[in-house]
């Protein structure tokens, strides 16, 4: 099927706020344009260089978001191209995105990224990490930084039982947050599902979702 033709077929398919994000890692200018123009505007990309060529050839008003693993001396040149950074795997990381906006007179957007998934090489905090870090409120040091949700993958398994399980247990860390630190302002992104289990985590609580290969076909390495 025709990448407009998915995009407009999810749009149907997502019940309302919850939001996507066309992930086009893999996929040229104009592929992401066709989808562009059947009125997607967020799109994910995991590899620093390929996003900012991309952002040079495509419209202004797309909202670009990282999703990838970000190595720390390609922060500065990434920030001022993303809306959001899907995300941030380490408390070292986000010190250096805060570092850097401070410096640039900017505020990022970011999601911290949980790791439940059985596989052991899988970027992200652990639940009992994440949330120790905002029980002793380590975000209030951050000066140009607005942490906004929490970003997860479920295992890479057909076992859907497992898939729901890890999404729960993404959600889980979400709202334990919302109560651990009530006061946190903005904190309302919950990025979870991709292809494959997309509709699970939305069943689960998801208000973002990621979806590559359903779009855009098989990725062209
Ligand atoms: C590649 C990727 C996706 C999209 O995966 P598909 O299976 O192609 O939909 C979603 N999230 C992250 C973090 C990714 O790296």
């Amino acid at each position: 099927m025709a990448i407009g033709e998915e995009i407009r077929k999810i749009h149907q398919m997502l019940p309302d706020g919850v939001e996507l994000c066309a992930v086009s890692k893999f996929h040229d200018a104009d592929a992401i344009a066709e989808a562009y123009a059947a009125g997607q505007r967020i799109f994910g990309e995991s590899r620093v260089q390929e996003l900012l060529g991309k952002t040079a050839a495509l419209p202004a008003d797309i909202r670009w978001h990282f999703i990838g693993h970000l190595q720390t001396n390609k922060v500065r040149r990434l920030l001022p191209a993303v809306a959001l950074i899907e995300s941030v795997d380490s408390e070292h990381l986000l010190e250096v995105i805060d570092e850097e906006s401070a410096k640039a007179g900017i505020v990022s957007r970011v999601l911290m990224q949980v790791h439940v998934a059985r596989e052991e090489t899988k970027f992200g905090f652990l639940p009992e990490e994440l949330l120790e870090y905002f029980r002793c409120r380590r975000f209030e040091t951050l000066k140009a930084t607005h942490i906004c949700g929490v970003m997860g993958m479920a295992s890479n398994t057909d076992d859907a039982d497992r898939v729901r399980a890890d999404f729960h247990s993404i959600a889980e860390v979400y709202r334990s947050i919302k109560e651990i630190a009530p006061d946190l302002r903005g904190f309302d992104t919950l990025s979870m599902g991709m292809s494959g289990d997309w509709p699970i985590a939305v069943d689960e609580g998801a208000n973002l979702v990621r979806i590559g290969t359903a779009i855009f076909g098989p990725r062209q390495y």
